[in-house]
């Protein structure tokens, strides 16, 4: 018998890998922008600081060559974001033609490396689950990507590259989940007629990027979960337990891409759902724990505060650590010291700069909206 569960647990998985690069601590965006927070950074503080950042699970990268890039982008495009990190200026034909150079989408310095250094981390990411292992690489997530477009704060998108690495490595069924509160609308697109891509994100209804409204699954294992306003644990759990495990033990994938954005989180000021970090732990681990070949990811997530404590809590989860019950001194002052023009200094849980961890909320009904969704996803 003992024989049999250590032959079991060797088979489980490899060590988890925490995939990231300096370089997020040295780029990004500035001024006003809703990601000119800390938040990658600060997630590598947090693990290391807590002790669950070693060499042996950590995996630094470097850009992606431009050739990579191609593989999914327009030439045109990446060239032309390589051309305006350089000169500093975006034409106002470009900004047309790429959507950067904008308000949403803004030229920084930096920009090109960063944005193909995302992209390297999610291939290396990959490659860590082909072996059969989790890879969390927080800075991936940029969901909402084009061949040929910036979208949504995204330049390039990096989930796409994680899945390709994916079917590159031999794998037939891949399972992309997406929990930001947007759509997935980028990877959606990028497989739409792939039916061993199946895709599958829970979103809210009414948000941008409005698309993935149609509930259910369309015949090529496209699924859309568009929920109310308000979304709480006790839904979000019955909606990944009672129709996202269901589809899965059908599809039978033999890896995932999770984009677990953090703008799913009660506090967030892009989106009203209103989940706890504590949701969002038990669904990645319950998935990636399942399917063993597992690429987690990062997304949205606009409150600096909920946004650290659910990344770093996360690599925490993943690699069975004890939950810190308070947080040191040292990281109360990193969460203390973050500001956000879009979260009133008011709305600051204390719970918010002390622990990693949400307060567990009480069970809650399900609302009939969810039931429908619920119903209308399974009948596919
Ligand atoms: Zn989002």
């Amino acid at each position: 018998m003992q024989h049999e569960k250590s032959e079991n647990s060797c088979a489980i998985s490899i060590t988890p890998l925490f995939v990231s690069s300096d370089i997020y601590k040295q780029t990004g965006f500035q001024g006003l922008h809703p990601l000119a927070i800390s938040r990658i950074g600060a997630v590598e503080q947090f693990c290391r600081h807590l002790g669950w950042l070693a060499p042996n699970n950590y995996a630094a990268t470097r850009p992606a060559p431009k050739q990579t890039l191609y593989r999914f982008h327009d030439t045109g495009f990446v060239d032309a974001i390589e051309q305006a990190d350089k000169s500093g200026k975006v034409s106002a034909e470009v900004r047309e033609r790429y959507n950067f150079g904008t308000m949403e989408n803004p030229l920084f310095k930096g920009l090109f490396n960063r944005a193909a250094t995302t992209i390297a981390g999610s291939i290396r990411a990959a490659e860590h689950a082909l072996q059969g292992g989790i890879a969390f690489h927080p800075a991936g997530g940029t969901h909402h990507g084009r061949p040929d477009r910036a979208s949504g704060f995204c330049y390039f998108n990096d989930p796409v590259f994680a899945i390709l690495t994916l079917l590159d490595g031999g794998l037939k069924r891949i399972a992309y989940i997406d929990i930001d509160a947007h759509h997935g609308d980028g990877v959606e697109a990028a497989f739409a007629d792939r039916p061993d891509v199946l895709s599958f994100s829970i979103h809210e209804e009414k948000r941008w990027p409005h698309s993935g409204t149609q509930i259910g699954c369309n015949a090529y294992n496209k699924c859309n979960a568009p929920v109310p306003r308000g979304l709480h644990d006790s839904e979000f759990d019955y909606l990944i337990d009672k129709t996202l495990m269901a589809l899965l033990d059908k599809f039978n994938p033999e890896a995932l891409v999770i984009v677990c954005g953090a703008d799913a989180l009660a506090g967030d000021p892009l989106s009203a759902m209103n989940l706890s970090n504590q949701a969002l732990w038990r669904a990645v681990k319950k998935l990636s724990q399942h399917y063993n070949k597992a690429v987690v990811l990062g997304g949205g997530g606009y409150n600096p505060w909920t946004t650290v404590r659910c990344w770093a809590g996360l690599w925490g989860v993943l690699t069975d650590r004890p939950m810190p019950e308070s947080l040191p001194p040292k990281l109360t002052q990193t969460l203390q010291g973050f500001s956000s023009d879009l979260v009133d200094e008011d709305d600051v849980l204390e719970e918010w700069l002390i622990q990693l961890h949400d307060t567990p909320r009480p069970v809650q009904p399900i609302r009939p909206e969810i039931k429908q969704i619920a119903t209308q996803l399974l009948a596919g």
